[in-house]
């Protein structure tokens, strides 16, 4: 749902140029130094990005998840990296207090997260539970008017610099399942709590993970999310069904770009006396990449308008999330191929996004667990569920 279309077209418009002129010929100096210049964070915070889905009475622009979506698509035509350190605001290191939190709890933190002066990070994967998250055992046990947190969190984005976590851990330790798992916000300097080093990965440099370890961290019982024990787990799959939107997006944006950097690359390179864009075979590479982006696009924009009028989109969410981010890899790989030797070298940025992009097909869900969220779904339409 667009609500105001010029508003949001100068939105659109000032993110499109922000993308152009600020982020694209900054991608170079973050990838070699794994940091986004203190500068542009600040740009970032200025034109309201930390907050772009923080309701407005909390300082937020409150956007609808279509035009959140659209933004996302414009800002990943730049590294990914970039708006990594505003997605865990604007996604799950925010929204499981504004779909769940209380008065309190949004007063308390949204406020902050929406100018990016906290960053929040969402702490549900362990060491031995990724696919199967409700298996987590991270434990938290109520202390009188506190709960004592134990345990380790893994790969965890934006650890580094997260001010506020948003922990999953079991309540009810009788209860092995996903209705013994409570949700908390767990603040960065209570003691206790510590972040290791950040993780060495395939890419998105300027992005950073890292574990977040519990050894007896007191976290008082007003910071249990939604006042609420046992209801922690929907919290995490509430908020992911969101975020898997907002990742298709992320894709559909990173796609196009590729799509633009291989098109200027075809019709700039010749061979054989001319440019290889007139070879069909090339032809071929970017009219599968296009068709790929506008199908990811559409089925991304219809889900979020769906969300947007109030529907229940957890099975057009995983749709989303897996099309996309395996669209996006097909994309890389065309995009290096169309390169040629030149893609496998760092001075183009379609080598960089070859390995940004692998993660989309992991984070949040796997390829595999979207399958299993959309089969289960049908499976349970069918029998009349
Ligand atoms: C860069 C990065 C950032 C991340 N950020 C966060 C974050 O901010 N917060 C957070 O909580 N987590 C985060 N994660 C963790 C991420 O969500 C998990 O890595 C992901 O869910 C997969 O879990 P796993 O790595 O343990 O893999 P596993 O679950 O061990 O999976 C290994 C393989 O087995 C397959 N598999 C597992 N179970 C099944 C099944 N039932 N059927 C079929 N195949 C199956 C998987 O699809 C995969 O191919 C991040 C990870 C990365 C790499």
């Amino acid at each position: 749902m667009i609500r105001d279309p010029e508003t949001f077209n100068i939105l659109r418009d000032t993110v499109r140029r922000f993308v152009r002129e600020r982020l694209i010929p900054a991608e170079n100096d973050v990838a070699a130094n794994d940091e986004i210049p203190h500068e542009i964070v600040h740009e970032m915070r200025a034109m309201g990005l930390f907050g772009l889905a923080i309701p407005a009475e909390y300082g937020g622009l409150g956007l609808t998840l279509e035009e959140e979506v659209l933004v996302a698509i414009e800002m990943c035509r730049a590294s990914p990296a970039f708006r990594s350190i505003a997605g865990t605001n604007n996604g799950i290191g925010s929204q499981g207090i504004v779909i769940d939190g209380t008065d309190e709890q949004k007063q308390r933190y949204l406020p902050r997260l929406a100018t990016g002066e906290l960053i929040g990070s969402f702490a549900l994967t362990e060491p031995g539970a990724g696919s199967d998250a409700a298996s987590l055992t991270t434990s938290a046990r109520r202390d009188g008017d506190h709960y004592v947190l134990n345990g380790a969190k893994r790969y965890i984005t934006n650890a580094p610099e997260a001010g506020v976590f948003t922990v999953m851990a079991r309540t009810d330790a009788k209860n092995k399942h996903a209705g013994g798992v409570s949700a908390f916000l767990v603040e960065r300097d209570t003691p206790g709590l510590s972040v290791g080093r950040p993780d060495r990965k395939m890419g998105q440099r300027g992005a950073h993970t890292a574990d977040v370890i519990f050894e007896d961290v007191r976290v008082p019982a007003a910071n249990l999310i939604g006042g609420k024990e046992g209801a922690g787990f929907k919290t995490a799959m509430k908020v992911l069904d969101k975020a898997r939107l907002n990742i298709a997006a992320v894709c559909v944006g990173a796609a196009q770009r590729m799509l633009d950097d291989s098109l200027q690359y075809a019709v700039n390179r010749s061979q054989f006396q001319k440019p290889i864009a007139e070879f069909q075979l090339v032809q071929a590479m970017l009219a599968d990449c296009k068709t790929d982006i506008f199908a990811a696009q559409s089925m991304t924009l219809e889900a979020a308008r769906m969300r947007d009028e109030g529907a229940s989109v957890t099975l057009e969410a995983s749709c989303c999330k897996y099309f996309a981010s395996e669209m996006c890899c097909r994309v890389a790989d065309r995009a290096v191929q169309i390169h040629g030797g030149a893609g496998y070298m760092q001075e183009y940025a379609v080598e960089r996004f070859y390995r940004d992009v692998r993660l989309f097909r992991i984070f949040e869900g796997t390829s595999q667990i979207q399958q299993l969220v959309i089969a289960r779904s049908l499976i349970k339409q069918a029998q009349g569920h």
